[in-house]
């Protein structure tokens, strides 16, 4: 039911309380009116009657006092009066002309009481009766004794009357009738008056309320028509315009936020100001990421926040990034938060080479590279016009696939926003590393080992074991280029780089030092490593062939050895202790290894 029906019934309901209740006031009031007139001149009546007797006695006509009652009796309402007399009377006097006793009658000349009775009845005829006792009494005027054989207060007789209500009856319900009447007549005029006062007001209050609910549900489009008149006008006006500006604003919003977010669309809800709240909280979380990796140092740290990113927010376990060189096509691995599952630098990767989206549940085996029985979601995204960034996701179930397919949208902006930074930050780590990186061999320079072998040390990478320390140079090595130029001095050096490293182990460290001159750090080093590496260096240079045009030479180098303890940061000392050793393996005659003795200084 609408307020408006509701308040009028409520209204009418209470209206109509109050009328009934004023109604059956109004009857029982006039009802006793009714009982107590009748009563007074029933008891008028019947005194004067007994009196009237008494005078007829006194006087010696009490024969004629059936005329006299006659004559009462025809008083209007009066319908009848008889009188009985006692016992006593009789045996003195003969039973007279009076009818016989009824009940009541008997009872009165019993008790001597005045008995009343109504015979009340609605639509019939309603009479009120009473009957008083006739009592011998002397007084200065009247002594019944002298004419009677009682004694004083005997009941002598009694008097009976009965009187009509008829015409009271229908007078009430006159009265009644008519309050009814206007009652009636005011309740339906205060009715109308209310409805003609309130209906504005909750017409506009029903129109609010369907406004606001509609609103309430995300339907920001309804407004309160149909109040053109009063306050109420003005109210609707406000809150129409009000709803426009709101609905004006988040279409505004809708409209712009696709700038910023791709995700949007994904994850539109059905109310509008929620909407743009959650877009406001993603947005204010991916502004937060960006700032933070702006303050990052290297592109590493960038790859671990944004990994952080997707453990966090996303719930990602099992996942890894990759860079794709587009330009000299080269796959390598960047950050593994748990497991590499596939082998991409010599088996290439699926995402990189179609630069599509590769989901294991489009197709039985889509990518061959994934090791196991895996799901998998490899998503290419173009970082620059010669980068590619590829994070894969495994997951256990189909069902966890298809709930982070569902993801990628949200994770796209996180990527779009780290873009930038990416970008530069590769520029950045691509100049430092060529800063520190030998052209011609590809081999760290002498730069990177001034810059990172503190911090390497430092940082335990050599676990705190001895390293070997070789100074390795070419012996005669100018004549080269004088014989044969130098392009082909170059390629020697090439030779004796690429010797160094077929020799060592993958985690020792080459580096061209200058020129023609090399150091080699072996990790985990003793005095046996340290001879039969240096002596193998040795043996495998000067078994190279080194073409220069239609002929062929080889080359001999010398090595000077030292052992770092890596007990303090002295590292440079014990290079220095190379170079000693290196220099009498020249003055020795070269193509040797010399240990570093402390008695060379
Ligand atoms: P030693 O046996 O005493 O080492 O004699 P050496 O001739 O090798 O003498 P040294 O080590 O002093 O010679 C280094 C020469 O290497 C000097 C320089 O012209 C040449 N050189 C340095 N860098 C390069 C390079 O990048 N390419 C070529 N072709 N030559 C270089
Ligand atoms: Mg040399
Ligand atoms: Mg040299």
């Amino acid at each position: 039911m609408d307020s408006k029906k509701n308040i009028l019934t409520t209204l009418g309901i209470a209206m109509s309380i109050i009328f009934l209740v004023m109604l059956v006031n109004i009857t029982l009031n006039l009802r006793d009116f009714g009982f107590d007139s009748a009563k007074s001149k029933a008891q008028l009546v019947a005194e004067n009657v007994r009196n009237g007797l008494t005078a007829h006695m006194v006087n010696g006509i009490m024969d004629n006092r059936d005329f006299y009652i006659d004559q009462t009796k025809r008083l209007s309402n009066i319908d009848d009066i008889w009188i009985i007399r006692a016992k006593s009377v009789e045996e003195q006097y003969g039973k007279g002309t009076e009818r016989a006793h009824d009940e009541i009658d008997s009872r009165v000349l019993k008790s001597g009481d005045v008995i009343e009775d109504f015979n009340e009845e609605v639509f019939g005829h309603s009479t009120y009766r009473i009957t008083i006792p006739y009592k011998a009494e002397i007084t200065k005027e009247i002594d019944c004794l002298s004419c009677h054989n009682a004694n004083e207060g005997d009941v002598l007789g009694v008097v009976t009357m009965v009187m009509t209500m008829d015409d009271i009856k229908s007078t009430s319900l006159k009265i009644i009738g008519m309050t009814s009447f206007i009652s009636l007549v005011v309740i339906l005029f205060i009715i109308w008056f209310t409805r003609r006062l309130i209906v504005p007001y909750l017409s506009i209050f029903e129109s609010i309320k369907d406004v606001m609910k509609r609103a309430n549900d995300g339907d920001y489009g309804a407004r309160i028509e149909g109040v053109d008149s009063g306050e109420a006008k003005n109210v609707a006006h406000w809150i129409n315009g009000h709803m426009d500006k709101l609905q004006g604003s988040l279409s505004l919003i809708e409209d712009k936020i696709d700038i910023f977010l791709t995700a949007h669309k994904a994850e539109t809800v059905e109310d509008p100001i929620l909407d743009v709240q959650n877009t406001v909280i993603r947005l204010a979380d991916i502004y937060k990421f960006r700032k933070t990796i702006e303050h990052d140092e290297r592109i590493d740290d960038v790859y671990k926040r944004f990994a952080t990113v997707l453990e966090d927010k996303f719930k990602l376990e099992d996942f890894y990034f990759l860079e794709a060189d587009t330009t000299n096509k080269r796959v390598e691995v960047v950050y593994v938060h748990k497991e590499l599952s596939c082998n991409p630098i010599e088996k290439g990767c699926r995402a990189d080479r179609t630069n599509t989206l590769v989901d294991s549940t489009q197709f039985k085996n889509l990518c061959d590279k994934i090791c196991g029985n895996r799901f998998y979601l490899c998503i290419p995204y173009s970082v620059s016009n010669d980068m590619d960034f590829i994070i894969s996701i495994q997951s256990n179930s189909k069902e966890e696939n298809e709930k982070r397919r569902a993801l990628l949208p949200f994770i796209q902006d996180y990527v779009d926003a780290a873009k930038p930074e990416i970008v530069s930050k590769k520029l950045m780590q691509i100049l430092e590393k060529n800063a520190n990186t030998d052209p011609l061999t590809g081999l760290s320079n002498r730069k990177y080992l001034e810059t990172y072998i503190d911090s390497s040390i430092y940082n335990g990478i050599y676990k705190g074991k001895p390293c070997g320390i070789l100074m390795v140079d070419i012996d005669y090595f100018k004549l080269i280029n004088d014989n044969y130029g130098h392009d082909i001095g170059d390629i020697a050096i090439k030779t004796i780089a690429n010797t160094l490293i077929d020799v060592v182990n993958k985690n020792d460290v080459v580096i061209r030092f200058g020129g023609e001159e090399f150091i080699v750090i072996l990790n985990d080093c003793d005095e046996d490593r340290l001879q039969n590496t240096a002596e193998e260096i040795r043996i495998a240079f000067s078994q190279q062939k080194i073409q220069a045009g239609a002929e062929t030479f080889s080359k001999t180098v010398s090595i000077g050895t030292s052992l770092f303890p890596n007990k303090d940061h002295s590292f440079w000392k014990y290079i220095k202790q190379s170079d000693i050793a290196l220099y009498e393996a020249k003055h020795g005659g070269r193509n040797r290894v010399i240990r570093y003795r402390e008695d060379m200084t």
